[in-house]
């Protein structure tokens, strides 16, 4: 029901206030409405003994926003002192659909207990449960009864498939949205991909707010297109190149924060500077920089998506 995440790239901002920025987010769009809550960033906690381990960490609640908090400041083996220059974090509520409310269905969903692609989602999957029957003849194991878990499972199945080691995250989502029915806005994070996002959306509303040192206020983002058409079966491989886009997006490597919500009252305290994506959108940030991409192009598709100022 509400979605918001926030990235940070030379930044630096500590564990505890990621974990606030994200906790007031969720809070900005409690009057939507709903009956759990969840967030994902990055471990390792204090137990952990790899500190290079790009570790996940998944916190999820029933009720309250407020119930996640207090869950939050209990969870005291994770470093909330640590600073971090670069981090992804994402932030749900949930308006239950399928399955009841309860903290093993509310999102963020996991591919695996590994956490190695966690996914928030708004909106209903309707071909769920072809998807489902067909990934678990593949092995996964589902531990939820939404029709999200889907998503980071087949982005997994996409992941464990790939034809070369230097597939983008971008062209995982793109796969993976190219066997969904229904409505969605989602925001990806994978310890494949640490510090950066994928977000995508068709029928369900998701915008990007911008806060960087650099003049955003006139910036034009090229939309990249791909050639293919829809893939029939969800076996069936991909092998279009994707352009390098490097130049034609927005960040130069320097420092800027991302906000990713599907209601513009979640962003407008941090930043004005917004970006409001398309159906069959998917907006990637790599290294701070960001940039979209667009599943098929149509007559009368716009080449570009602006920022645009709020007032
Ligand atoms: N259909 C999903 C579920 O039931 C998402 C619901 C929502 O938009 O909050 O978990």
């Amino acid at each position: 029901c509400g979605i918001f995440a926030y990235l940070n790239y030379q930044v630096p901002r500590t564990r505890r206030e990621i974990l606030e920025t994200l906790v007031k987010g969720l809070q900005r769009l409690e009057y939507r409405g709903y009956d759990s809550a969840g967030i994902a960033v990055d471990g390792p906690d204090k137990t952990a003994t790899d500190i290079n381990s790009n570790t996940i960490c998944l916190i999820k609640k029933m009720g309250k926003v407020k119930a996640l908090d207090e869950e939050l400041h209990k969870k005291d083996t994770l470093d909330l002192d640590a600073e971090l220059c670069k981090h992804f974090g994402i932030a749900h509520t949930r308006w239950a659909t399928h399955g009841e409310p309860s903290a093993v269905n509310s999102h963020p969903h996991r591919s695996d207990k590994e956490n190695e692609f966690v996914v928030i989602h708004n909106g209903i999957i309707t071909n769920y449960k072809e998807l489902k029957a067909y990934l678990i003849t593949k092995g996964y194991e589902f531990e939820s009864e939404t029709d999200t878990e889907v998503i980071p499972k087949l982005i997994k199945y996409v992941y464990d498939n790939r034809e070369s080691d230097s597939v983008t995250f971008s062209t995982l989502v793109e796969r993976v949205i190219q066997q969904l029915e229904g409505a969605f806005a989602l925001v990806f994070k994978s310890r494949h991909f640490p510090g950066d996002a994928v977000s995508t959306r068709r029928g369900s509303p998701l915008l990007i707010g911008v806060r960087s040192e650099a003049e955003l206020s006139t910036e034009q983002i090229p939309v990249q297109y791909n050639s293919g058409r829809l893939k029939e079966g969800v076996q069936e491989k991909n092998s279009h190149n994707r352009p390098d886009c490097s130049n034609d997006s927005v960040g130069d490597g320097s420092a800027v924060e991302y906000y990713f919500a599907s209601d513009a009252s979640a962003i407008i305290e941090h930043t004005n500077k917004v970006l409001y994506l398309e159906d069959n959108d998917i907006a990637a940030v790599t290294k701070g920089k960001l940039s979209i991409h667009r599943l098929n192009k149509k007559a009368g598709d716009d080449p570009v998506r602006a920022i645009q100022t709020l007032q």
